[in-house]
């Protein structure tokens, strides 16, 4: 089975660290690191959070709309749906 979807879990965008300094959201990955996702990713629809240190990625939940209103779907769907 393959999925460009695969990921270690999903994270409700309220249980997120938010960093105003740094504009993103941050969330533990249990290898030690932050998963991160960035204001500026979210702008663009975004949902997977990275951690730099470890190849671990989560999907955030949040209100992709509410985010991106000025580019309805398809440009904000995540890349896994894209066509
Ligand atoms: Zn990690």
């Amino acid at each position: 089975m393959e999925t460009e979807t695969n990921v270690y879990d999903e994270v409700e965008i309220e249980d997120m660290n938010y960093e105003e300094d740094a504009q993103r959201y941050t969330y533990n990955c249990p290898c030690g690191d932050l998963f991160v996702l960035t204001v500026a990713e979210m702008r663009r629809g975004e949902q997977i959070a990275k951690c730099p240190s470890c190849s671990l990625r989560i999907r955030v939940i949040y209100d992709v709309e509410a985010w991106c209103p000025s580019r309805a779907v398809p440009v904000c769907a995540p890349a896994a749906t894209r066509v």
